[in-house]
Formats: C-alpha cells, sequence, structure tokens
C-alpha cells in the first residue's frame, strides 16, 4: 500500500465514521431497508472492497445486504429529497379550534382535516377540528383555498431525504425520479447539506465529486441497469 492508498483508505474510514455520526438518518429501520448501513455498504464496496478486486459496486452491495432490486429503490426511495408535514398526518389529531372562555385548545378528537399552508415560507402542516367547531374549520378551510388560488406560495425547503448524495455521487436526480415516480427535484438542491433545516457540520469541508480509482471510464454498473457508476465524494 503506497501513501495515496493509505490516505484514501484513511478517508474511507473517516467517511464510514461520519455516516455512523450522522443523525439525520431515519431510525426504526432494520436489516435490508437501513438506508444508514446502506450508506456505509456502498462506502465500504467503493472505498475498500473494489480497491482490492476493481468489480462491480451493486452486486457486493446486493449481496451484503440480501437486497433485491425492488428494496433497492424501497431504499432509495427512503432518501427522496422532500419537505415533510410536522407529527402523524391523522392520527391522534386534536381539535385545534382556540376555546373561547379559557385559555388553550378545544382539543376533542378531530374529525376534518386539511392542509394549512404558511404562506411566508410554504410549510404546511395537517390542520384537525371537531364536529362541534366545524364553522370555524370551513372558514379556515376556505381561507387556505383563496390563498392557494392567489398563488405566489414558495415551495418549502425540503426536511427529509438527501442524505446520501452527501456521501457517494450517482446520478441522483434520475435515480430519485425512478424511486418516486413524478417526484421532481426541489429549488433548494438534493443534497441535505445544503438546506437550512439540516444544514450542519459546518466544520466540514463540502465534498467535491471525483472518479474513484480503478473505475473504468464509462463503464456501466450491472444493477441497477442503465445508471452511471458510483463516485466516492473525497
Ligand atoms: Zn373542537
Amino acid at each position: 500500500m503506497d501513501g495515496h492508498e493509505l490516505r484514501r483508505t484513511l478517508a474511507v474510514h473517516d467517511r464510514i465514521a461520519r455516516i455512523y455520526q450522522d443523525d439525520r438518518f431515519p431510525a426504526g429501520y432494520r436489516g435490508a431497508g437501513d438506508l444508514r448501513m446502506f450508506a456505509i455498504t456502498v462506502v465500504w464496496v467503493a472505498g475498500i472492497e473494489r480497491l482490492a478486486s476493481n468489480g462491480d459496486v451493486w452486486p457486493r452491495v446486493y449481496e451484503i445486504l440480501g437486497l433485491n432490486d425492488w428494496r433497492f429503490w424501497r431504499l432509495i426511495e427512503q432518501d427522496v429529497p422532500r419537505y415533510e408535514p410536522p407529527g402523524d398526518l391523522l392520527y391522534g389529531r386534536q381539535c385545534e379550534a382556540p376555546m373561547i372562555r379559557k385559555p388553550g385548545l378545544c382539543g376533542k378528537r378531530g374529525c376534518t382535516w386539511f392542509r394549512v399552508t404558511d404562506p411566508s415560507d410554504g410549510t404546511w402542516r395537517i390542520a384537525s377540528y371537531c364536529t362541534r367547531h366545524e364553522a370555524l374549520a370551513a372558514q379556515v378551510h376556505a381561507a387556505q383555498i383563496r390563498q392557494a388560488k392567489a398563488g405566489g406560495v414558495p415551495e418549502p425547503f425540503p426536511n427529509a431525504g438527501g442524505l446520501l448524495p452527501s456521501y457517494f455521487g450517482w446520478d441522483w436526480p434520475k435515480s430519485y425520479a425512478i424511486a418516486k415516480p413524478g417526484w421532481k427535484p426541489p429549488a433548494a438542491g438534493i443534497r441535505a447539506d445544503d438546506w437550512p433545516a439540516l444544514a450542519k457540520v459546518a466544520e466540514m469541508a463540502p465534498p467535491t465529486l471525483s472518479v474513484l480509482a480503478g473505475e473504468r471510464e464509462g463503464e456501466a454498473a450491472p444493477r441497477p441497469s442503465g445508471l452511471p457508476s458510483l463516485r466516492l465524494l473525497t
């Protein structure tokens, strides 16, 4: 191992350590559905194993994680850059009508739900009202419809997904669109590192793209077919 290889190996270990510590990865997945383990495996195979074998990355990643094409694309779908509203969407929603004679909210179980959008930044949440407050719900809902018709509400910054592009290069816009048909890249970009809501690790220099040593020019990975080879971000 020469000095160049050693530095590369250390850089891969450093990257894996950063993935372990990155608390933006979703919790609660196990095994083949774990996005963090997927990222670590890709970086390991592309950065370490591939140097030795000069083989293709994806078949080995599939083998290590027990993936098939369906599971692979569900992993990528987990990481699609998007805005997610706060809280559970429908379950356990309580009526948010203000009480008239005492401070606080009604709190009864909601039976009407709709989106309420903040026109200043485009973020939205689900509002809920109980049967007793149907009239208020109708008013708020009508105001929301007027606001939407008037236009000019900005696209909300994404606050979920976009983690994998922070760690390895791929044709992400194309891949995300395959994983989630109809998805469009957010104006803020596809990397969580570039979004204000998730911006962190300020001490880390922004990665730039580089071709991994040993990668053959124009080589097509056998799976997923037709997509370009992986690059490590260094
Ligand atoms: Zn109520």
